[in-house]
């Protein structure tokens, strides 16, 4: 759909919220899958949890995908991966950050090359855990519906810790070996 005929249809013909509605429905995650949380997101795909209940369908491509599920550790190299990927979904896009690795870098959190997604993409929603449960999971979704709606909530950020004091020191610089006496 051309960005005029859907500024038509959502002031004029004042189909905004039948729009919303349908894309409430039609969360298509693509999965980036890095580490073990992609595992509980199968689970919430399977039997037991039928994510599609609520509209959330597993997509193959991130041009058909309109949620970005980030399921793991971001390394620096991954980063760019997932800037790539968020630039081809269509718009509207959301992001949800799942598991402790991906929202603050999780056992990972003084690696020199884990970065939080949240310093790469507009994170919409945060998913607590290690690894987040399907039910976690699938609450992240509810809360996304909401705030598609416009009743956002409820959000909680996860709190900024200053981790620095709790570093190891950086390691002194190596002393050049003194000149061998001839
Ligand atoms: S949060 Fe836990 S389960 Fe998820 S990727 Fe990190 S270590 Fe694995």
């Amino acid at each position: 759909m051309s960005q005029a005929l859907r500024e038509f249809l959502m002031r004029k013909a004042k189909l905004e919220k039948l729009f919303k509605w349908g894309v409430r429905w039609s969360l298509w995650p693509v999965h980036l899958v890095t580490s073990c949380c992609g595992v509980e997101v199968a689970h919430t795909s399977g039997p037991g949890f039928d994510a599609e209940r609520w509209g959330v369908l597993p997509f193959h491509t991130m041009r058909q995908s309109n949620v970005i599920l980030v399921e793991g550790t971001i390394t620096r190299k991954m980063a760019r991966v997932l800037k790539m990927v968020y630039e081809q979904m269509p718009e509207p896009k959301y992001v949800l950050a799942m598991g402790a690795c991906a929202v603050r870098g999780g056992l990972f959190w003084n690696s020199y090359h884990v970065v939080q997604v949240d310093t790469v993409l507009p994170v919409d929603v945060y998913i607590a855990g290690c690894p987040p449960t399907p039910e976690a999971v699938i609450r992240a979704f509810m809360m996304l519906h909401n705030k598609i709606k416009g009743q956002p909530g409820p959000y909680i950020e996860p709190t900024k810790v200053d981790l620095t004091p709790y570093l190891p020191p950086p390691p002194k610089p190596q002393q050049k070996p003194a000149a061998q006496a001839a």
